[in-house]
């Protein structure tokens, strides 16, 4: 129950309880987080690496590409690791297929959404996903954080030239080139749910603080940390990624913006920078960081080490739609 109780006291009514929240009610909850490349790591699509050209500060008018962490990636990832945990405990259905027909009653179609019913199905119209996303932006520019690896293929005499036909060396080509974002690099990121119920914002935030790997399965390379540096609840959406990036970025003294970048410097930047942006929100909010926030974190850790005790209830009560059961 600690991990219930402590919800019901801090949050209060901020909460929808049991029944499905189908009409929006203005009751986000944002959750802003780090997240830190622990090994090199590819996001990219066919064209390399996603960057997009902007405006590094805000005071800071200075153009440069930052590299982009897709909402798309790291929402897909977040989902799946979720769904293990429901596989695991049986909480989900053996024909609720992510990439097929979706079961529209368990915590993953609940609060991530799914699309309306597949071929063959009766339209039960789907719904709409309840964690608002964005794309993250790396704090610094991608020339700093990027680098291109190439793989070699040696020639017999183990060089990367090699003697033609006329007895002259020549130069081998490069078998391939991969580029890569390097390893200790930060992105910015928010995840906002919108109307939840507390065992759906328990379910995502253990979903981000439990997955540790993005991008393409088949490859190695991925490995990130996600680090909770405060949690706000608002009656409207405060943040913007990109907005806050470079809140950052400004912060951060010019003699220190190389990489890698100090975690504790960056964490105590971007803390700063949500205290700034909720002074000037037009609208009631509440910031947990700290202590506070601290706490909760090692209650949804306790609450994940021991499903039993709380967690798997919690997940195992959630009502769904009822409209959709006619
Ligand atoms: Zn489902």
């Amino acid at each position: 129950m600690a991990l219930r109780g402590f919800l019901e006291e801090n949050f209060g009514g901020f909460f929808h309880d049991e029944a499905f929240p189908v009409k929006p009610t203005g009751r986000y909850i944002s959750i802003v987080l780090l997240r830190k490349t622990e090994s090199e790591a590819i996001f990219r699509t066919d064209e390399g690496i996603t960057q997009e050209m902007i405006t590094l500060g805000i005071e800071d008018k200075s153009k440069a590409s930052r590299v982009i962490f897709s909402k798309r990636k790291a929402i897909a990832m977040e989902r799946r690791k979720g769904r293990e945990l429901l596989r695991l405990h049986d909480l989900i259905k053996e024909t609720c297929n992510i990439n097929g027909s979706m079961c529209g009653e368990c915590a993953d179609c609940l609060v991530y959404g799914y699309a309306a019913a597949g071929k063959g199905e009766s339209a039960a119209g789907g719904l709409k996903s309840r964690v608002l996303a964005e794309n993250a932006y790396s704090i610094l520019p991608a020339s700093e954080i990027t680098d291109v690896r190439t793989i070699n293929a040696l020639s017999e005499m183990e060089t990367m030239s090699e003697p033609d036909e006329k007895g002259e060396l020549q130069m081998r080509e490069s078998l391939a080139s991969n580029e890569y974002v390097k390893p200790e690099t930060h992105f910015i990121d928010v995840e906002t749910l919108r109307d939840v119920r507390p065992a759906e914002f328990v379910y995502v935030l253990g979903n981000i603080l439990r997955t540790k790997r993005y991008g393409a399965i088949s490859s190695r390379m991925g490995k990130i940390k996600n680090s909770i540096v405060a949690i706000v609840t608002s009656d409207s959406e405060p943040f913007s990624c990109l907005e806050l990036t470079k809140m950052v970025w400004d912060k951060l003294e010019p003699s220190v913006r190389s990489h890698p970048l100090d975690d504790r410097l960056v964490e105590e930047a971007l803390l700063q920078s949500v205290e700034t942006v909720l002074e000037h929100h037009p609208g009631n909010y509440r910031l947990f960081s700290g202590q506070k926030l601290q706490e909760l974190l090692q209650l949804v850790k306790e609450a994940y080490e021991n499903p039993e005790v709380e967690l798997i209830d919690m997940i195992k009560n959630l009502s769904g739609l009822k409209a959709a059961k006619g």
